[in-house]
């Protein structure tokens, strides 16, 4: 009777030591990080610390939505490159992860131990997988091609165009300063998932605020604004193809632009240095402090680099040099119908129309964009910059089948004002407000069942601001 008494306390400190001890939530690594509450689907997280404190915090406060991404996106991976998940963890392993320097190894590494520490059964591989998963398709196309160069013409295409987007500034912006905007477009599916707000505070580098999908060190569909003054976006390139196994992933490249970058050099260098033509962008890039902007064609044999301080970029996917639409893309200029060229035509429209008040509310309303410049007439498509391709009997190009459930998904838009405070505003779903249902769209195309599992409803949320906090 004495001795269980004395026993019973002592076990149950014991117990209660052991709980603590292994409760990952007094993991001295999470102490600077913070998850704020959703605020219109969107999850805003605060990271600080080194690469692989960064990368513990991300992968522990967003375990749940990585593992729902991950999900997502393996899915439609193996659907669309018709291969086994392990191909893509073996490229990871075996083509990227040599070239990644050990900053961004660290952070990769983190993420995995945080969704250990969460019991997510993800590994490393699958992390990296994850990570380039927008480049690993270009990757595929280049060793079919290397595999049966016959069968695989150059340019053939098959990797996803993405985007709308704009910059301006001088006499186009209503206070002379820049004004930046992006929406971003992919699969309905991984669109409702791309709902993060990352605030980082790294150890080395600038601060960032950017959007991004769970699980991923870059933004992906790119928009950010780092604490030198440097907002960045970006739309792909349509119809490239070419891949260097011995580059550095975009995906590094990226991230490390948007930690790195004090200027439109130090972008353009970090961008150029290793590229390996993954995921190959045309960049729009702006600098709060000078009201430079600029645009970068990023292909893998020709890059070019256009700067303004009293002008505009806009980018629909359509490629610019001649010399790169001819050796490194399948792209028809003169093919009016095409969604990047009708969209180029609208974008050139809308900067005309708005010269000089161009502001963070116009470029709301360019996102929401439903005039189709090669009809003539407000009809939502493939062709107007808020892309709905759920409504396209056309589809688009090789990338989605008619009525796929795709299109623009979420959006951004910020200023110099915004962006001197670490701010920015942003739109989940279509900025017209437009609802898409899953269920009663796979009821009407039955061809897109595959999607079901993960397929959600979209709901166009409004816009949020943002600030680093
Ligand atoms: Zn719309």
């Amino acid at each position: 009777m004495r001795r269980s008494t004395l026993f019973l306390p002592v076990l149950l400190l014991g117990l209660a030591f052991t709980l603590v001890s292994s409760n990952p939530q007094s993991d001295p690594r999470l102490k600077k990080a913070s998850r704020a509450a959703e605020r219109n689907g969107w999850i805003q997280v605060h990271l600080e610390g080194t690469p692989g404190v960064i990368g513990f915090q991300h992968g522990y406060l967003l375990a749940a939505e990585i593992k729902d991404n991950f999900n997502a996106i393996s899915t439609e991976m193996k659907h669309d490159e018709k291969k086994d998940w392990s191909f893509f963890r073996k490229t990871a392993e075996e083509v990227l992860w040599p070239h990644i320097e050990q900053e961004y190894r660290e952070e990769l590494r983190g993420i995995a131990e945080g969704l250990k520490a969460r019991d997510v059964k993800l590994d490393l591989w699958d992390v990296v997988a994850l990570n380039a998963w927008l480049e690993l398709p270009y990757y595929d196309k280049w060793l079919e091609r290397k595999n049966a160069p016959k069968t695989t013409p150059p340019g053939s295409g098959g990797v996803a165009d993405h985007c709308s987007a704009f910059v301006a500034t001088g006499s186009y912006t209503k206070d002379g300063r820049v004004v930046i905007g992006h929406n971003n477009w992919t699969t309905y599916s991984s669109g409702e998932r791309w709902n993060i707000i990352f605030d980082i505070v790294p150890a080395k580098g600038y601060r960032i605020l950017m959007d991004g999908a769970p699980g991923l060190i870059h933004s992906a569909d790119d928009f950010g604004v780092n604490s030198a003054g440097i907002i960045i976006t970006e739309t792909t390139i349509s119809g490239f193809s070419g891949f260097d196994p011995d580059g550095v992933a975009e995906f590094v490249r990226a991230r490390k632009a948007m930690q790195y970058s004090a200027s439109i050099d130090d972008f353009a260098r970090i961008m150029q240095e290793g590229n390996n033509g993954g995921y190959a962008n045309n960049w729009l890039v702006a600098d709060r402090k000078n009201n430079e902007i600029a645009d970068l064609e990023l292909g893998l044999k020709n890059v070019t680099l256009q700067r303004s301080k009293d002008g505009f970029f806009v980018g629909s996917n359509f490629p610019i040099n001649p010399k790169m639409i001819k050796e490194e893309t399948d792209f028809d200029v003169n093919d009016r119908g095409r969604s990047e060229n009708a969209r180029h035509v609208r974008w050139l429209d809308l900067m005309a129309e708005n010269k000089g008040k161009i502001d963070v509310a116009a470029g709301q309303k360019f996102l929401a964009d439903h005039f189709d410049s090669f009809e003539g007439k407000v009809n939502p498509s493939e062709r107007t910059l808020d892309g709905h391709i759920e409504f396209s009997s056309r589809g688009m190009g090789t990338w989605q089948a008619p009525y796929a459930p795709a299109g623009a998904v979420q959006n951004k838009v910020t200023d110099a004002a915004g962006a001197e405070k670490m701010s920015l505003t942003a739109a989940l779903g279509h900025a017209c407000g437009t609802n898409f249902k899953a269920a009663e769209h796979l009821k009407k195309h039955p061809e897109f069942a595959w999607f079901q599992p993960i397929l959600k409803d979209m709901d166009g949320r409004g816009w949020t601001r943002f600030t680093a906090r």
